[in-house]
């Protein structure tokens, strides 16, 4: 097989630290469900250098949370206070409104790694209610000496609890030394692939941290192959068949619902919900013209 786009990450800052966005990019906004991937670190947690993101709001989407290195409290407007750790996931559930912070574990000065992940809800449950899940355990799979935690979706019969509501799959490839083997695909589905640490072999071309590999449908496997200490994700899903509108923290249908949305955040509109936070909460910027 040949592999499709590859393109390069662009910088960009969320709650102190720099991160490298992987998606959206300019010729595409969705693979599968997929709308937002955010690599952020590795970078050493010190108080003037540490990820510490306030109070804000979503809708539209579920947050995938997955970490490398360090460990992150998350706290939102459902209840939720949850300590995250490599190998777990954290997936919150926008619906039609919620609102969370992140930040780093008080008094920490490890290394902060991670990815935060987008995932767009279709018409039929983007309205719906908000829910927060932490997973400290995912099922597991192997091809050949390739070794992945399944974040969502599945392959065979390790399927990952993670509620999700399109057809979608998340795996995380992680080696200490050198790995190798055939990933098993959906053809129906498209797919990604980033390297957050490391080197890998996506079909054969080397792909390193800041890069993103298409796989466009109709791929049935890929070879992968990761040199030791890496770490390598594979997102993928059906083809998104709704055009999304993506504004701030907001994934909409159109202009006037980013509108909306941002209105209503800056009101304190109950529809984000709230709760206590040392952090200031984060206002929404006005929508920027030319946001269709
Ligand atoms: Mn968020």
């Amino acid at each position: 097989m040949t592999i499709g786009e590859r393109i390069r990450a662009r910088d960009a800052e969320v709650g102190g630290i720099s991160v490298r966005r992987l998606l959206p990019y300019r010729a595409r906004r969705t693979i599968g469900a997929w709308c937002f991937i955010d690599h952020m670190g590795p970078v050493t947690a010190a108080p003037e250098r540490s990820l510490q993101v306030g109070p804000h709001p979503h809708c539209g989407l579920h947050t995938v949370t997955w970490l490398l290195e360090g460990e992150i409290v998350h706290r939102d407007s459902l209840g939720s206070e949850q300590t995250i750790r490599p190998g777990q996931l954290n997936l919150m559930t926008a619906g039609a409104g919620v609102s969370h912070a992140e930040e780093t574990a008080a008094a920490t000065t490890t290394t902060q790694h991670g990815v935060q992940l987008w995932v767009a809800q279709p018409d039929a449950t983007r309205h719906g209610a908000a829910a927060f899940v932490h997973l400290a355990e995912l099922p597991e799979v192997g091809f050949g000496s390739l070794r992945a935690s399944v974040l969502v979706g599945g392959v065979g019969d390790q399927v990952s609890p993670a509620g999700v509501d399109t057809p979608l799959v998340g795996l995380a490839f992680v080696s200490a030394t050198d790995t190798s083997g055939t990933v098993p695909l959906d053809p129906s589905f498209e797919h990604g692939v980033v390297v957050p640490r490391g080197t890998a072999q996506v079909a054969g071309e080397a792909v390193t941290p800041g890069e993103l590999v298409y796989l466009p449908p109709g791929v049935p496997s890929v070879d992968l192959a990761l040199a030791a200490e890496s770490h390598v994700l594979v997102l993928g899903g059906e083809p998104f068949g709704e055009s999304v509108t993506m504004w701030w923290n907001f994934v909409t249908r159109g202009r006037d619902e980013a509108v909306e949305a941002t209105r209503a955040w800056n009101a304190g509109d109950p529809r984000f919900g709230t709760f206590d936070s040392v952090l200031d909460r984060i206002p929404a910027p006005e929508v920027r013209p030319g946001i269709r």
